[in-house]
């Protein structure tokens, strides 16, 4: 609908690098489910009406073998991307946004990541795993598919995180200098990815890392609304339904994936 491409749902269902619980792979079902329960109504606080016709698509789940899944997300995210789609993908542990970030950058060069989570996942490995959800932005800076990455909300850096922060130039913006709107002003490009521990679990307690002294939902969306530039992509991991609490965080996941849409779709 835009010239970015009408924004589309995409689920990933993998949680096989989620390193503490799995879980996260039963996510895009219970999302998709919360968002269209008749609790509340389409429209986006930014005022757009994600019912309207042709507002945003959904290309289903993702199918793939288990021991092939990086190669079929970049594959299949690629794919929505070459059918003039612009990419929301629903988690799935956070290790999935290094094969979505190959696929954007490839067709986005010049990138700018905007990420939202309590973790940096920095790590150069974790528990022998270079592809962890530990992991996935020192692969994603280490091969140069962004030229800039913001994390916002961070509140679990050690020291080995903040030297690779350091290394790859990263723009770490820690939960107690929040608010930090400013800091979502892109130029080019921009990928989204929003990790939902990056909530306070009082909020979304269906996380695998409940991690305390979190945003609220609203500074959540308080900085998703202050985002400027073309989201050219965007994710939403890590919600884990096992860990849930009587599906409020999936509603709260619903809620934070209505707003990203809006802002999408409204730029
Ligand atoms: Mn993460
Ligand atoms: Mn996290």
């Amino acid at each position: 609908m835009t010239k970015l491409g009408t924004p589309t749902l995409l689920g990933i269902p993998f949680d096989a690098y989620s390193s503490y619980l799995r879980g996260a792979g039963e996510a895009p079902a219970k999302i998709r489910e919360a968002l269209r329960c008749d609790a509340s109504n389409w429209w986006t606080e930014s005022g757009v009406d994600l019912a309207a016709a042709g507002a945003y698509e959904d290309a289903g789940n993702l199918e793939f073998a288990e021991k092939h899944a990086f190669a079929s997300i970049e594959a299949g995210v690629g794919a929505l991307m070459d059918a003039g789609k612009r990419p929301v993908s629903l988690g799935g542990d956070h290790s999935i946004t290094y094969p979505i970030v190959k696929a954007v950058a490839r067709r986005h060069p010049e990138l700018t990541i905007f990420h939202f989570d309590a973790h940096p996942d920095l790590y150069e490995e974790f528990e022998g795993n270079r592809l962890s959800h530990a992991c996935p932005f020192a692969r994603i800076m280490e091969a140069g598919l962004a030229k800039r990455l913001v994390q916002v909300g961070i509140r679990t850096i050690n020291r080995h995180q903040r030297e690779q922060a350091q290394k790859f130039g990263v723009h770490v913006v820690e939960i107690r200098a929040l608010p930090a709107y400013a800091k979502l002003k892109g130029s080019g490009p921009v990928y989204l990815t929003f990790d939902m521990d990056v909530l306070d679990p009082a909020f979304a307690p269906g996380v695998s890392h409940r991690e305390p002294g979190g945003m609220s939902v609203r500074e959540a969306i308080a900085h998703l609304h202050a985002i400027e530039g073309e989201i050219v992509g965007a994710d939403l991991v890590e919600y884990n339904p096992v860990q849930d609490v009587a599906g409020l965080t999936a509603t709260v996941a619903a809620k934070i994936l209505k707003e990203i849409l809006g802002k999408m779709i409204a730029g």
